[in-house]
């Protein structure tokens, strides 16, 4: 981790490929714009989606792909964003290790990556500090953000409570590896299937297609909605000061991120539906690992909140409820808390 790569200047395209192995090469003067070597993995993701005209379909392979956009859509939620991002509750360093190791096996970089840019969206919602700002249009909010050379390398100073953890630094260093490992052990186990259960209909190309591609890429883009839709399309409960919504139909494909209205509200908090008819599947289940033990100290929404919350109701659109005029309401520091 940490080889510099000096960025003065033309770099050629080979150096680039440096980037692929170890993200944090690169350190000085990104250059503006895109970088097309850097980002050919992210372009790659989406034509193997395509390989499904070639290897077929079975229940087993679409099984696993579901499976797997649960399991890594939770780790993204429940740990990248609320407990990497907000640290909204406690848990012992294995477990935050292990849901480290399953968050970045969605191709989404590693934690503390993450949630420096997260943090920074919070700190400067809708403002031309905000890495993925909704007034920068949809697709620059979607994709286009992450794809650009100034947003590759991780904003140390935002995460510097992280930095003590040489394993999380490392997942960040070298966050191809993870991915890497389990499109093998997806293709070995489709291999395995299909030597054991011939009836299956399944193969090795056919698992790694679906369990890894199409998962991957449906998770991305279900991530996605919410630095895009989320600041564009539902009601606002609160005037946050920026154009968060709350939208029920992604935070059925989100796992509870919809809410994202109240979620800028109120960061800090590990539940993001305020009230029981907001379903938070996140949140139900981080509630089940405190039960066991797994996590402890979840941090709640303030009575105060909810009681403003309650009187205020919905609305579609609050009148000169823009960025540019920032409400003394809006906790923006709850995320770096
Ligand atoms: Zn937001
Ligand atoms: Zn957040």
């Amino acid at each position: 981790m940490g080889t510099s790569v000096n960025t003065r200047g033309a770099r050629p395209w080979w150096r680039t490929l440096i980037l692929w192995i170890d993200s944090n090469s690169v350190v000085d003067n990104p250059k503006e714009g895109i970088d097309y070597v850097r980002i050919l993995p992210f372009i790659g993701m989406h034509l193997m989606c395509f390989g499904v005209f070639w290897v077929g379909v079975s229940p087993i392979a679409v099984g696993v792909a579901i499976a797997l956009y649960l399991i890594r859509m939770f780790a993204i939620t429940g740990f990248y964003h609320r407990y990497f991002s907000h640290r909204a509750f406690k848990t012992s360093r294995l477990v935050q290790f292990i849901f480290a190791v399953i968050g970045s096996s969605s191709v989404q970089r590693g934690p503390m990556w993450w949630a420096a840019h997260h943090r920074g969206h919070h700190r400067h919602s809708d403002t031309e500090l905000d890495p993925h700002s909704p007034n920068s249009g949809f697709w620059r909010s979607h994709v286009l953000w992450f794809l650009q050379q100034e947003n590759f390398a991780t904003r140390q100073e935002r995460v510097r409570d992280w930095a003590k953890f040489p394993e999380l630094r490392a997942l960040d260093s070298y966050d191809l590896l993870v991915p890497v490992l389990l499109a093998v052990s997806l293709f070995f186990f489709g291999g395995w299937v299909a030597e054991q259960f011939p009836a299956s209909g399944t193969s090795a190309a056919q698992m790694l297609i679906w369990g890894f591609f199409v998962s991957t890429v449906a998770l991305y883009h279900g991530t996605f909605t919410i630095n895009s839709l989320a600041h564009r399309f539902g009601r606002r409960r609160y005037e946050t000061g920026d154009t968060s919504r709350n939208n029920a139909l992604l935070a059925l494909i989100t796992l509870g991120e919809g809410w994202h209205n109240n979620h800028h509200r109120y960061p800090a908090s590990a539940r993001q539906g305020f009230y029981w008819w907001e379903y938070d599947i996140t949140y139900y289940l981080l509630r089940l690992m405190a039960a066991v033990g797994l996590i402890w100290d979840i941090r709640p929404v303030p009575e105060r909140v909810l009681a403003q919350g309650r009187s205020q109701g919905q609305t579609k659109d609050r009148p000169n409820d823009q960025a540019a005029n920032p409400t003394p309401n809006n906790p923006v520091n709850h995320s770096d808390s």
